[in-house]
């Protein structure tokens, strides 16, 4: 054995969040050099959510685990909540260093962390006057960053293109790929010299999905020698469904034709939103769609859907052909898009056949908050789920088929039907995340992480992957450091 392999500084991985858990996406690079120098890599900076949140007696979003101030960069993998939502607290907490993205994610970032402060300002000044009203002491905390902390943040921000290598620290080259799964997604490639070899990491973000949608199909990437792979949902297959059209059709006619109810779809303002406003265009176009009026109540989904236009260049080709027959893939006749909290307040009191998408797609914050507290307890009204619910969140309490859950310290019967759709999820399922992997040569890849999924689905994709050939695969816990 050489010498200087004997000797070989370690390159190290620990991840601080979606170790076992689906949300609070965070993963720390470490590369130590033979002349002292340390560089430190942060890939992704999420927020965690429900359970993961609840189940513990500290609020992780208020440790990190590791100095922010020590971390020399930051790259993202994408604009969801998840993998970016804690960015301001890094930087309200010391980080100086570039924060990587690509050009449409930092623009998604700018709006979705606005919002983020915005909503757990009112949810904490809320909670506080309820408080005070009921003589109770207060149950949210304090905000975990607020609107001054955004734009400080934001400034930080430095973009790559697809395909494009930029060097992000001495010796370190970033190049990202499409992850197929929202506006901007993107899988992380570096190219790590430690001054004695190079490794080839591969840190997938969020992956999308092999269906007809908007934006195009994942990428495939160059070999890796460590890769860390989502895993949302590595134990089961997608129900098959070729086309979103005639599922969603059924949902909006028995629910506002047939029963003459309120049709609510929770759903993610980036991403989500536009990709079921595309759905409805079709519809409208070839004039299948009810005449029932679709209220798009989220602020940050006008926002993000001006955002999602601007970039049309990212959509599928076919996508970009439509275009040229109708410019506007979002609006149709009927749509309203409802930007004042005195309008959204009208909608919840409004009681004729409609169509709501509103955020949050796991229900947990946001404006469907109110609508599902309004509209849960009848029977002609409908709930349609069209993405992934955390354990915990009120959108797994409802799929799971609560009979009453709790919304804004209130008991809500639950009487509405509720319904899920899969053709909707931004995430790969296994035979999918099994198909991403597949140009990769197992024997070259040293190791294989899974992270961002629960216990059942990790272990059941460890499973399938070592079947198809990665010998090295691992779960790790959070704080759980490797060697690379
Ligand atoms: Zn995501």
């Amino acid at each position: 054995m050489a010498l200087s392999h004997l000797y070989r500084m370690p390159i190290s991985l620990t991840s601080h969040g979606a170790a076992g858990t689906v949300t609070g996406s965070k993963h720390l690079l470490e590369v130590r050099r033979h002349d002292g120098s340390t560089t430190r890599l942060l890939l992704d900076c999420g927020m965690f959510q429900g359970e993961a949140v609840r189940r513990r007696e500290e609020d992780p979003n208020r440790r990190f685990g590791f100095d922010p101030r020590s971390i020399d960069a930051l790259v993202l993998s994408h604009a969801h909540i998840d993998h970016s939502g804690l960015v301001p607290r890094l930087v309200a907490q010391g980080f100086k260093g570039p924060i990587w993205s690509t050009p449409a994610t930092r623009d998604l970032c700018a709006i979705m962390l606005e919002d983020s402060a915005r909503i757990q300002e009112y949810d904490f000044a809320f909670d506080l006057k309820r408080a005070k009203k009921q003589g109770r002491e207060p149950e949210e905390q304090e905000p975990l960053y607020t609107p001054d902390d955004v734009a400080p943040a934001m400034a930080l921000f430095s973009t790559a293109d697809l395909g494009e290598a930029v060097s992000i620290a001495p010796g370190i080259t970033l190049t990202y790929t499409d992850a197929g799964h929202i506006l901007g997604s993107a899988a992380v490639h570096l190219a790590i010299d430690d001054g004695e070899r190079t490794l080839r990491l591969t840190f997938t973000g969020d992956v999308g999905r092999y269906v007809d949608r908007l934006l195009p199909t994942p990428a495939p990437f160059p070999q890796a020698d460590v890769i860390i792979c989502e895993s949302t949902y590595g134990d089961r297959d997608h129900a098959s469904m070729d086309e979103a059209e005639g599922e969603l059709l059924r949902h909006v006619t028995e629910v506002c034709v047939e029963r003459g109810g309120r049709l609510i779809i929770p759903a993610f303002s980036i991403g989500k939103t536009q990709e079921i406003l595309y759905t409805l265009n079709a519809l409208s176009n070839a004039g299948r769609l009810p005449r029932v009026p679709v209220f798009v109540d989220s602020p940050l989904a006008i926002s993000a859907t001006d955002i999602v236009r601007r970039y049309s260049k990212l959509f599928k080709p076919e996508v970009r052909e439509e275009l040229l027959k109708d410019p506007d893939l979002f609006t149709f006749p009927g749509v309203e898009f409802v930007r004042s909290p005195e309008r959204s307040k009208q909608l919840n009191s409004m009681k004729k056949a409609c169509i709501v998408i509103a955020a949050s797609g796991m229900m947990e914050a946001g404006r469907v908050r109110h609508h599902l507290l309004h509209c849960l307890p009848d029977p002609a009204n409908g709930v349609l789920a069209v993405g992934f619910c955390a354990p915990g969140t009120l959108g797994d309490q409802l799929l799971s088929g609560a009979k009453e859950v709790r919304i804004f310290w209130e008991r809500v019967p639950v009487l509405a039907s509720v319904d899920k759709m899969e053709f909707y999820s931004a995430h790969a399922d296994r035979g999918e995340l099994v198909r991403y992997l597949a140009c990769q040569d197992p024997r070259q890849v040293k190791h294989l992480f899974l992270v961002h999924g629960v216990e059942h689905s990790l272990l059941a994709l460890k499973k399938l992957v070592m079947e198809k050939g990665f010998a090295d695969v691992a779960i790790p816990r959070r704080g759980e450091r490797f060697e690379l």
